[in-house]
Formats: C-alpha cells, structure tokens, sequence
C-alpha cells in the first residue's frame, strides 16, 4: 500500500516536474534568442549579439530539447501502460464463456484500470475506458444469464424444480429481497404458490379481485404498493412494493405470476427487471406451460379416468414405496381391500352406466372415511385397495368398519326417482399385526379375507 501510493506521488511529481521544466526553459529560450535579436533590430548595435548569447541560445536550445524528449518519455510510459492494459482488457473480455468469467474480468479491470485512473494525463482516458468495459460487461452479463437461465429452465420438466431454479436466479441476479411464483393449479382453476422466497405470509393477495385487477393491466410489471413484512429470516426490512409478472404463453392461457418485492421504489431494478422480463417472457412462459402439462399428463396417467383414485399401476408403485419406508421406520401399514357385492347385477339390472356411476358413489364414500394421505386404489373392476399408513390395526378395522356402515346407508339416486343401496366385503391385514412386509403376502392375506367375507354372508370386514 505505502509503495504504492509512493510511486504514485513520484509519477504524479514527475509529470508535474516535466511540464513546469518544458514551459519555464521554453519561456526562458525564447527570452534569451528574442530579446537580443530584438534589441539589434531595434538599435542596430550588433553588440546585443556577442558570443555568450549564442553559447546561451545553443545551451538553453539543448536543455530545451532534453525537457522534450524526457516529457515525451513520460508520455510514452503512460501509453505503454495504457496499451498493455488494453491488449489485456481485450484478450480477457474475448475469453469470456460464463457468468463466472465476467466476475473475473471485472477484478482484472479493476487491477488494471486503476493504476491508469490516477495518473493525470490519462485519467479521463481511463475513466472512457472503464465505463466502456463496464457496459460491455453488462451486455456480456444480461446475455449470459439469459442464456444460463434457460440452459437450466430446459434442464427439467418438474414444476416445483422450476420454480426453484427461476426463483433463486432471479433474486440472486437482480438484489430483489423477495420472489414468489404462483402457478395454475393441474387440476383446478386457482393459483397455487409454488415458491415464496423472502415474503411473508403473503397468500391472501392473490385472491379473486387481485387476479381480476391484473389481467385488466397490459404491463410487463405491475406495481402495486403494499405493507407486509418480509421474512424475519431474510431481511428486517418490510416490502413496500411488489411487482406481479403475468405468465402467458403464445397460446394465450394465463398460467401463473411472478411477484417481486421491493423494500424501496428502486427505478433502476424496476427498469432492469423489466428490460429482463420483456426479452425472456416467452421464453420462460412456454417452459413453465410445457412443464404444467406434463405434470398433468402424468397425473393423469397416474389416475383411474372413471374415479379419479389412483389406477392400478401407480397404486403399486406406491404402495411398494411406502413398505420399504415402514419397514426403515418401523411403522404400522394396512391394507383394506374392498368388493362390491353383487356388482355384476346392478350392471345387468340397471346397465353399465349406472354402474359406473355405482363405483363413482363407492369412491366418495371411502373418500369421506380416510384421511388425505391414505391411498386409494382402483385394482380391478369394482375392487379397491385402501392403504392405511402408520395406523395401529384396530384403527384400520374400525376405518373398514364405518366404510361398510355408510355404504350401506348410503342411498344411491339414479334418476326416475329410482335410489339403490350397495354393500361390500373388506378384508384388512397389517404389516404389524400379521409380522410381515411384503406387498404379496399382505395383499394374499387381506384377499383371503375378503374371501372369507363373501363366504359368511357378504357386507362385513374380516380383520383376522
Ligand atoms: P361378488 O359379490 O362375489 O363380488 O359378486 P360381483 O358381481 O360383484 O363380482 P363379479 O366378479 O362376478 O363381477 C364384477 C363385475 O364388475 C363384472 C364386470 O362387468 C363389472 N365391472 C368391472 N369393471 C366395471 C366398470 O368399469 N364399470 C361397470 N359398470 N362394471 C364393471
Ligand atoms: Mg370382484
Ligand atoms: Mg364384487
């Protein structure tokens, strides 16, 4: 530090040194060719014009040309530095590829750029230099993020993953304290928040009328003033702002919203973000649309059509999942299975329609028994699988047990006033009580169960 600030004083004293010596002898040379030679003119005594004024003329004349050319190598000194500094600028500013470069760069033009910022003849120099690496910079920077963005976007087609990667690229690269996402539910018509990095509990904005206030809106950024606090965790600071992004895709459909917060009116981000927003939103809106639809295509696939339960195959799945975890964890799973009785006549009596609508019925009732998390299968026809986990099995029996109550309770109407009642035989094992954990051998068992139901007269839960 003391070296170099010494080395400045010496550069700054050596310029300073040149210049005076340059103007003063050039003053001084004149003066002495001048005045004599004036003087002569003037009187016409040639004695104004002795020797010594020659000898003078001619030594000053000398010093005259040594302050030059030591001036001019002062001059050249800087120039070299500046040119070096260029060459390097440039080659630096070539090789940038990534994000991660730019950072580089950045610390290098500071190294070399300041040294030339404080010298004086070429300081203003230094300072076009430095804003015109610091735009170029920008420019490298805004398209190197883009383009990182949507490498990562196009990395993965779950929603939740995406919602990640935009958020914390977004609060990273532009200092914005909060970003939230909200997304079009699959299989509903509301906003679900996917991600809320930096807000607090803001939920209820984005209720009817706020959807209705922003889609009347055409701007890229919607600002809208506001006063919740912020995340204790992120920042003390409240969000005084926010601004909502309107995700829509070419094909129109309004599919989600991106919401900023602001701790302060901050025309700069705002202009920055926006600039952003208005290149990248097709971009970003068409990957997240795609993303939507392929979670729904694999929800569906996932899905009985008719029920709406879990189909067979990923019942399965599923089930086999949460084993492996009971087993890890020592937790208690049952399985109910659950059979129509007599199914095949209400199809014959009344057709196969109403038998549909028949196991529709049937699935809202077992829907209404269990909680959220219990699953429900559709195996076969009018069979399903009812998976309890991490119950004790007395609490399954009683689950299977007020199924086959409500059932029979329950009065089916099937149009012409015409109401019909259904039962069913469920069978249940548990992985506690019958000591085992695989998926066969509970399944056997339970299967047995319901057989032994049928067997004793139908509409009953054998549990043992
Ligand atoms: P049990 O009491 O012994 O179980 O007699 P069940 O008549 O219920 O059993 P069975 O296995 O004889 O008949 C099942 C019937 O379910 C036969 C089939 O036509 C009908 N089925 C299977 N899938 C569907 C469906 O998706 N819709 C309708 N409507 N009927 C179906
Ligand atoms: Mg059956
Ligand atoms: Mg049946």
């Amino acid at each position: 530090m003391f070296r170099k600030s010494k080395e400045i004083f010496s550069n700054k004293a050596k310029d300073i040194f040149s210049r005076i010596f340059f103007y003063t002898n050039l003053v001084i040379f004149l003066l002495i060719f001048l005045i004599p030679i004036g003087a002569f003119l003037l009187t016409g005594h040639k004695e104004y014009i002795s020797p010594v004024h020659f000898v003078l003329v001619i030594v000053v004349g000398l010093l005259q040309i040594a302050a030059t050319r030591y001036y001019k190598n002062i001059l050249q000194q800087y120039w070299n530095k500046v040119k070096t500094s260029l060459i390097e600028l440039a080659k630096r500013l070539n090789s940038v590829k990534t994000l991660t470069d730019i950072e580089e760069v950045r610390s290098a033009k500071k190294k070399l750029l300041e040294p030339l910022l404080e010298e004086g003849n070429f300081s203003n120099l230094a300072n076009s230099l430095n804003v015109l690496v610091d735009n170029v910079l920008n420019i490298f920077e805004s398209k190197l993020f883009k383009e990182e963005l949507i490498r990562r976007l196009t990395t993965t087609l779950n929603v939740d993953r995406l919602s990640h990667i935009l958020s914390n690229s977004l609060l990273k690269n532009f200092d914005i304290p909060a970003v939230a996402i909200y997304l079009k539910a699959t299989n509903a018509n509301e906003f679900e928040l996917k991600i809320n990095k930096g807000f607090g509990e803001i939920k209820p904005i984005l209720d009817e009328t706020f959807i209705q206030k922003i889609q009347a809106k055409d701007d890229v950024l919607i600002r809208e003033s506001l006063d919740v606090s912020i995340d204790k965790g992120v920042c003390n600071l409240p969000i005084k702002e926010i601004y909502v992004h309107k995700l829509i895709p070419r094909s129109g459909k309004f599919i989600g919203v991106l919401m900023f917060g602001f701790e302060r009116h901050d025309q700069l981000k705002e202009d920055k973000l926006r600039e952003f927003l208005e290149e990248i939103e097709p971009t970003i809106a068409l990957i997240f649309e795609n993303a939507l639809e392929h979670e729904k295509s694999l929800m569906l696939a996932s899905l009985d059509p008719l029920t709406g339960v879990y189909n067979r195959r990923e019942g399965f799945k599923l089930i086999k999942k949460l084993l492996s975890k009971a087993a890890v964890e020592r937790t208690n799973i049952c399985i109910l299975i659950l059979d129509i009785d007599h199914f095949k006549k209400i199809n014959d009596t009344y057709g196969h329609e109403i038998g549909d609508l028949v196991l529709k019925e049937v699935v809202k009732i077992i829907r209404s028994s269990v909680r959220d998390r219990d699953l429900i299968i559709r195996w076969g026809g009018e069979e399903f699988l009812i998976v309890l986990n991490n119950v004790p099995p007395e609490k399954a029996k009683d689950v299977a047990e007020r199924i086959r109550v409500k059932l029979e309770n329950h009065e089916i109407s099937i149009g012409n006033n015409i109401t019909l009642k259904v039962t069913a035989s469920i069978g249940v094992a548990c992985t506690e009580l019958d000591g085992i954990h695989s998926f066969d051998e509970l399944f056997e068992i339970a299967d047995k169960r319901v057989y032994k139901a049928k067997n004793s007269g139908r509409n009953q839960v054998v549990a043992d």
